[in-house]
């Protein structure tokens, strides 16, 4: 992903020798994904074009379909390893969560997942609000419900209103400040943090929201390896911060 791709250029551009490993067919990470969502965000993949040079520049080697296991990195013990893997898509503890109603988001970015006419999107962060935009182009009769106070709290300021007028105008209802307390077979309840309950119609819960990713950290830091850890895995944010992570590292190793 992009964390991953800049790190890898600034890091063999001081000379160091890089090997890129992706478990997918190809590079780009979750913007693979983020790219469908409406209005404008197929523009976040120039992002990887540029890395993309930039890394055949700078003669990164990037190995695709191959995905990075502990037994992987027990064999070939490298000097560092920057563990760049994008988040855990979270499911919720609420009851409901383990039903086959509730699918993931890069699943429906995807068009994988099977969906009803009512979705509810988990998660008030852009990337919830990039896939009920999807959705509801499509159709769809969406409601976002999530935990910040306000939706689209991570978008850049100067885009994000332009992102609250698009939920308006597809008729997307939003729900902040809040969680699902239930899910169950047509509808969800819902929560607020000040203590109101309502129920919402739902044939389908898609969960946008994500933690960090701790897979691997143990084995790598158990060989005595030198560990870093960037973007997503470590703290679920955004592109720029992915970069930011990836270049503040490459420079550091
Ligand atoms: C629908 C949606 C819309 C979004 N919209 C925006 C937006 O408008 N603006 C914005 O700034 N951000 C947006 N984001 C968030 C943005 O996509 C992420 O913040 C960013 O991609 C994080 O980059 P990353 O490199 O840390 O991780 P990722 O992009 O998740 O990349 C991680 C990569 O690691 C690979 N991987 C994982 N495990 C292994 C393994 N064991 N071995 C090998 N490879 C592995 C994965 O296949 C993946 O390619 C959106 C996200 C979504 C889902």
């Amino acid at each position: 992903g992009p964390a991953g791709l800049e790190c890898a250029y600034t890091a063999a551009q001081r000379g160091h020798e890089v090997h890129v490993y992706e478990k997918r067919d190809q590079i780009g990470g979750t913007l693979l994904e983020a790219r469908k969502s409406p209005y404008g965000d197929e523009e976040l993949f120039s992002c990887i074009d540029y890395q993309k040079v930039q890394c055949e520049k700078a003669g990164v080697k990037i190995h695709l379909g191959k995905e990075v296991t502990a037994d992987m990195i027990k064999d070939e013990l490298p000097d560092s390893v920057v563990l760049a893997m994008g988040p855990v898509y979270a499911k919720g503890t609420a009851p409901g969560f383990d039903g086959k109603n509730v699918v993931n988001i890069l699943d429906v970015m995807r068009g994988e997942a099977k969906l009803g006419e009512n979705v509810v999107v988990w998660g008030n962060r852009k990337p919830g609000i990039g896939a009920a935009l999807m959705l509801a182009k499509q159709g769809k009769k969406v409601t976002l419900v999530g935990k910040e106070k306000s939706a689209g709290f991570d978008i850049n300021p100067s885009f994000k209103w332009r992102y609250m007028i698009f939920l308006r105008q597809n008729n997307v209802q939003a729900y902040n400040d809040c969680d699902i307390e239930e899910i169950k077979e047509g509808e969800i309840m819902v929560k607020t943090y000040d203590g109101y309950r309502f129920p919402v119609k739902c044939d389908t819960v898609v969960v946008s929201e994500r933690r960090p990713n701790d897979q691997l950290k143990n084995v790598v830091q158990g060989e005595g390896i030198e560990l870093f850890v960037i973007g997503d895995a470590l703290m679920p944010r955004n592109l720029s911060s992915a970069v930011h992570d990836g270049f503040h590292i490459g420079t550091r190793i």
